[in-house]
């Protein structure tokens, strides 16, 4: 373990406008005192209003840029020269990656491997300490590895079978980090995580969209039977998990995240109808349960079955568990959406309207 926990340090983060990074870099200004710079493109998925509780701290900074602009991600290792660098901007919805891949191939494969020669060029010229202490974090998927049929966890030795174009293109990124450290020393570390829910996602995803059009007593989508399986992990755990990886965890490493919570699509999409059914009881005309607006749609082209994590390499080696259940972490997000409808009506603007029925529909990731 080094010095990150004692001592003031800069953290690169890309995409901290986006679901995920957003939740970073809360925790990070709230539980540390390391300064955050904040590198994101703000794409149709990035809102600087799920930063707005951090947004007047002194250590956090925004940098809008693209992770493909060459040019502007050295400018910004050049003006912060940050000790820490988590790579978390991608395109990340599934749906798009199959009407549209080609943002995914451009976005999380051109885009890391400019992050990754623009983290080496910076980390070439540090001292031997700062060298050493220097990490490139590259926060990727368990979809790289796969569908699994009913039994077996993804570890870390899981051989590579992604199905999507998204998974496809977050499977090369991964590739391409892991070859910078063998190739060129770069201290590199990596974890795959489990579908995240929680506060500050994006209505496009499964349990935003179901939530937000139970409340307007719209159709709720779900894909062929619903029978898919999900390991979900509260994003706040997941936040704790990736500052524990890139503070503790070994050079040249993979760390599965999950919160061993496999679920169906269609046991989620009930659990939340459950709750809406005792937080918000005067239902929409026409239903008595929110339930009864489950629609069943076509399945979705590729679509794995069965996704679950083998978590134990990250639980024993660097003693992180996840805080939130899926009962506890579900009632607080459905909490969440119903305390701020006014976010959700702000970001969801002319391009995205959760219409679209078709291939852009429910589900995470
Ligand atoms: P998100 O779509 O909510 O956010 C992505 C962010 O990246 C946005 O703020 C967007 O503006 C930014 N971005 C996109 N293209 C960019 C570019 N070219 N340059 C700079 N910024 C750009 O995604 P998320 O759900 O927060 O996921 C974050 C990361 O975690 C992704 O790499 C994803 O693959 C990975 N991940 C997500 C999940 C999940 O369940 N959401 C699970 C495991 C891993």
């Amino acid at each position: 373990m080094h010095d990150y926990n004692s001592t003031s340090k800069t953290f690169l983060i890309t995409g901290g406008a986006g679901f995920i990074g957003s939740a970073v870099i809360r925790y990070l200004i709230q539980e540390t005192n390391h300064a955050i710079i904040n590198v994101d493109k703000l794409t149709y998925a990035g809102n600087l209003e799920s930063l707005v509780e951090v947004a007047d701290n002194d250590r956090y900074h925004f940098e809008q840029a693209d992770i493909c602009d060459a040019e502007a991600i050295e400018q910004l290792f050049d003006k912060y020269s940050p000790d820490a660098v988590m790579h978390l901007a991608a395109e990340s919805h599934v749906d798009r990656s199959i009407s549209g891949p080609a943002d995914f191939i451009h976005t999380n494969i051109t885009g890391t491997y400019i992050m990754l020669e623009e983290a080496r060029r910076h980390w070439m010229a540090l001292d031997e300490k700062e060298k050493t202490r220097f990490r490139f974090h590259h926060i990727s998927t368990d979809e790289v590895y796969g569908s699994l049929g009913a039994t077996g966890l993804f570890t870390e030795q899981t051989a590579y079978d992604p199905s999507s174009p998204y998974s496809a293109s977050k499977a090369s990124s991964d590739h391409l980090v892991r070859a910078w450290h063998r190739t060129y020393g770069l201290p590199v570390v990596l974890t795959n995580c489990s579908n995240n829910y929680g506060p500050y996602q994006f209505p496009e995803k499964l349990i935003p969209l179901i939530i937000l059009n139970a409340l307007e007593g719209k159709p709720l989508p779900i894909y062929g039977a619903g029978d898919q399986i999900r390991d979900w992990l509260y994003v706040d755990d997941h936040a704790r998990a990736l500052y524990k990886v890139v503070t503790e965890g070994l050079v040249g490493e993979t760390y599965n995240i999950g919160g061993n919570n496999e679920k169906t699509n269609l046991e989620v999409v009930n659990t939340l109808c459950g709750i809406l059914d005792e937080r918000v009881p005067e239902h929409p005309a026409g239903i008595k349960h929110y339930a009864d607006l489950i629609t069943y749609v076509d399945d979705r082209p590729g679509h794995d079955q069965r996704y679950a994590i083998d978590a134990s390499k990250i639980m024993q080696d660097l003693d992180w568990q996840p805080d939130e259940t899926f009962e506890t972490g579900m009632r607080k997000t459905v909490n969440w959406y119903l305390d701020n409808q006014q976010w959700c009506q702000r970001v969801m603007d002319g391009s995205y309207r959760r219409e679209r029925l078709g291939l852009i529909q429910e589900t995470n990731s």
